[in-house]
């Protein structure tokens, strides 16, 4: 079963259309397009699941085994993988000097770039990321090269060329050389990506690092560009007590407002971690339609706090999550959701024993694992504005077969069958074997034959 393009599709699977609520579609049948978008969902007793039921070319999934839609990692530096568990103990601002800016400059060299970044890609396809918003390096050329290895692959990724030209702020050896260079380069960038032959599913993004690393000309310039361009734009927002400070001595305002008034702040742009936005920034964010990347993992290393993820839900903010490798020491997607859940518990109980438990947390910040899974499937599309994340008609079908069964796998079920029983085993015990296979646009990426 490799490709399902064209194909009717049979077999249970199981989305989450809204936070905190499963959708099991159990022996449903979906007729999947030859663009690899999703054309019908049938359920049983509906007329179109008798009809697809009879075709020769339908292909029934093995039975125990459940597809989940693919994974969206909202935020990720590809070019920091060879460094991924390493240099965690040291704060941002020492861990970006020492040792990320030393190993980012090294893609200046493409062959460098093409091995890591080759094994990168195919790593995170086996661990079910269909797609993923990257951060590359300073370089337009090894930029390229990351989008044509997701291309050729057949990942669907948002690529950006980082944008960092503060003399003050970064390594001479790896910045742009201007305000000017910032802006054109990601501009040559983004003309090269979408130039790329066949290209149906690699976008390119507009990628200022973060404040601390821009000029306001380049800020400014790129806010412009974005909007020229008409493309998705990504960068870090409040990251760290360290990150928010800079901002508030530089502007004396906080990171989003800045943003906003650069123009980075629009539909398509997802702000990363936003640790320590407060409920004004909150109200700017959600009335542009931005999303932000909730990276729970690495805030646990250099966010210096938890993310109030409850809180910018119930106040409609889009917000899918992130790996942020390496500030994350995971590729995965499924021990993001871990960790996400994990957190909100921390945050919502509080972490100071001597504390009272009256006053030791903070009220109603726990999520569940269904919220996690809908954050990274359905948030993270909605995040990006692409229709990912569902089994619905007119979304791509991006999605991953899980094998409960995999005898290297890690779930155990006991004789467990129900669906809807299953799933958060599968999202909190799931490891790469379980994942069978991996299709983006109906294509297979990933997995067994
Ligand atoms: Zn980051």
């Amino acid at each position: 079963m490799t490709a399902l393009r064209g194909h009717p599709v049979r077999g249970t699977f199981v989305h989450a259309p809204e936070r905190g609520a499963l959708e099991v579609l159990a022996d449903a049948i979906l007729l999947i397009g030859a663009e690899g978008n999703i054309r019908l969902v049938a359920r049983p007793g509906e007329p179109d699941h008798e009809r697809l039921a009879q075709r020769s070319d339908l292909m029934t999934l093995p039975a125990g085994q459940v597809v989940i839609p693919g994974l969206v990692d909202l935020h990720i530096h590809a070019p920091q993988y060879p460094q991924l568990g390493r240099a965690l103990d040291v704060p941002l601002e020492v861990w970006l000097g020492q040792h990320t800016f030393p190993l980012e400059a090294a893609y200046a060299d493409p062959d460098f770039a093409r091995t890591r970044y080759t094994v990168l890609v195919d790593d995170l396809l086996a661990s079910g990321t269909t797609t993923a918003l990257y951060f590359a390096t300073v370089h337009r050329e090894a930029s390229l090269l990351l989008a044509e290895i997701c291309l050729d692959k057949g990942q669907r990724a948002l690529v950006g060329k980082v944008a960092m030209d503060d003399p003050a702020a970064c390594p001479a050896d790896y910045r742009d050389a201007s305000p000017e260079a910032a802006i054109s380069e990601t501009r040559a960038f983004i003309d090269a990506v979408r130039a790329l032959p066949d290209n149906d599913r690699v976008l390119p993004v507009v990628t200022p690092r973060f404040i601390p690393s821009c000029t306001d000309a380049a800020l400014a310039g790129l806010g412009k560009l974005a909007a020229d361009c008409d493309c998705h734009v990504q960068t870090h927002c409040s990251e760290s007590d360290w990150a928010h400070g800079h901002v508030m001595a530089r502007y004396g305002m906080s990171d989003a407002e800045a943003l906003d008034r650069f123009g980075l702040l629009t539909r398509r742009s997802v702000l990363a971690h936003s640790v320590f936005l407060s409920d004004s920034d909150m109200a700017i964010v959600q009335s542009r339609g931005t999303g932000i990347a909730h990276c729970a993992l690495s805030n646990m290393y250099f966010g210096n706090a938890v993310f109030p993820l409850r809180r910018a839900l119930d106040k409609g903010l889009n917000v899918g999550l992130g790996t942020d490798i390496s500030g994350g020491p995971s590729g995965s997607m499924l021990e993001a959701c871990r960790a996400t859940v994990q957190a909100s518990r921390m945050l919502e109980d509080g972490v100071d024993a001597t504390e009272p438990a009256s006053t030791r947390g903070v009220p109603q910040s726990r999520v569940d694992m269904l919220t996690a899974f809908h954050l990274a499937t359905a948030g993270g599309g909605n995040a990006l504005d692409l229709p990912i994340g569902l089994f619905r008609p007119g979304y791509q079908f991006d999605a991953l077969v899980i094998d409960p069964d995999a005898p290297d796998g890690t779930i155990r079920r006991f004789g467990e069958t129900d669906p809807s029983q299953l799933i958060e085993p599968i999202l909190y015990t799931a490891t790469r074997p379980n994942i069978a296979r991996v299709y983006v646009s109906g294509s297979q990426v990933a997995g067994h034959a």
